[in-house]
């Protein structure tokens, strides 16, 4: 028995892990990626890896080891003040607590990179899109398999064909920045092991160790999107020095990330030989579940191939428990979004954690 030829577009984390998983079954699979190398971009923050999703994925693609050698336990510390500075909610892991370690996503990436065999992934192979079996490339070519996954995030290319819907604006935006602990020591003790957040009405300043001694910031606001850095940092006039010094005392580039979502409950008729998993199929606000899922859903969708030679059937297997439990995380990120970005300002963000810790 021949085995499928599979095609996985996008190597996010999603895509990787499909990819790392159906290696570990022994099935071959190709990638194909747009940037040109795993190097040519900055790979942003970090992200908690949560024990029954993110963990499970990668115990699936026998990275569990590798992964607790880079997590940082420490970085589940949550700290979340007022606009005034004062600290309200302090929640400090404790010893052994391994729920959901954080890590930075380039180490993540580059851990699932580095366990797949060499050639599964082509690199400046950027897709334009979909056609029945095919994929079709922005170079005009194309190459036919017997299934095609988009992995390939918030603006898939592969998602056209199977579902109309387009990622439309949530009404919040990101404006990402960052410094160096050892040149700015006393804002880096601010933020402490983890995630600092300190909120205003529909405003919040978010601050997260990396590892390697750097902090991301975000000033995060409920409003039009694509605003001037100087209007957004006015938003914050007024608040304590202590939380304003994270954003003035930043020396990256300010960058803007306004969030975009899929509807809760996105799904599409089954396709015979074209699925989505990750962004591209649940695309949703980061209140720390889409990675998780992303690299679920490849997980799954991996072990499905591996269980059931007939693909559609796998497939269909696969999409019947990503469609409710995406639907059920989704409408969770939503709900969790307004609570944070509200005109009650933290009282809506320490309502929501202690819901989610209570
Ligand atoms: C500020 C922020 C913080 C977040 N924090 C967390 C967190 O703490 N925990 C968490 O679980 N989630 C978090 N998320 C969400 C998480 O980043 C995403 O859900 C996750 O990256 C989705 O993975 P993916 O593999 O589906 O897509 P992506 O990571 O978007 O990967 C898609 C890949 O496809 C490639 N690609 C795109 N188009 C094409 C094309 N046409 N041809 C070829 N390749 C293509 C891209 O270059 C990329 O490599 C956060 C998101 C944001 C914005």
């Amino acid at each position: 028995m021949t085995s499928p030829r599979i095609a996985v577009v996008g190597a996010g984390l999603g895509g990787l892990t499909l990819a790392r998983v159906l290696q570990v079954h022994g099935l071959p699979v190709t990638v194909f990626e747009r940037e040109p190398s795993p190097d040519s971009r900055s790979q942003g923050g970090t992200l908690d890896m949560h024990a029954g999703s993110g963990q499970t994925a990668l115990a699936k693609a026998g990275l569990l080891d590798e992964f607790r050698a880079l997590a940082r336990p420490e970085g589940q510390e949550k700290r979340i003040l007022d606009e005034d500075g004062t600290l309200l909610h302090h929640e400090q892991p404790a010893d052994g607590d391994e729920s959901m370690p954080e890590i930075d996503r380039g180490q993540l990436r580059g851990l699932l990179i580095g366990s797949l065999a060499d050639g599964a992934i082509r690199w400046g192979h950027g897709v334009e899109g979909a056609a029945g079996r095919s994929v079709l490339f922005r170079d005009g070519s194309s190459e036919e398999f017997d299934l095609v996954v988009g992995a390939d995030g918030a603006w898939s290319r592969v998602r056209p064909g199977l579902s109309e819907v387009t990622p439309a604006y949530t009404g919040v935006s990101f404006v990402e920045t960052g410094f160096e602990e050892a040149r700015h020591p006393e804002p880096a003790r601010m933020v402490g092991n983890g995630t600092m957040s300190a909120y205003g009405p529909n405003r919040a300043v978010l601050a997260q160790r990396n590892s390697n001694g750097r902090i991301r910031v975000y000033a995060a606001y409920r409003g039009p999107q694509d605003q001037p850095v100087s209007e957004v940092l006015s938003m914050f006039d007024g608040w304590a020095e202590s939380v304003r010094a994270l954003l003035l005392e930043a020396d990256e580039p300010f960058e803007s990330r306004p969030l975009f979502t899929l509807p809760v409950g996105h799904s599409w008729p089954h396709t015979p030989g074209r699925t989505l998993l990750g962004d591209a199929a649940h695309l949703m606000p980061p209140l720390g579940v889409g990675a998780n899922l992303a690299m679920l859903d490849g997980a799954d969708l991996a072990d499905a191939l591996a269980a059931e030679p007939d693909v559609d059937a796998a497939v269909r297997a696969y999409e019947s428990v990503m469609f409710p439990r995406a639907a059920r995380l989704a409408r969770f990120a939503a709900d969790g979004l307004d609570a944070l970005f509200s005109p009650e300002g933290v009282k809506g963000a320490l309502r929501l954690f202690s819901e989610l810790t209570g």
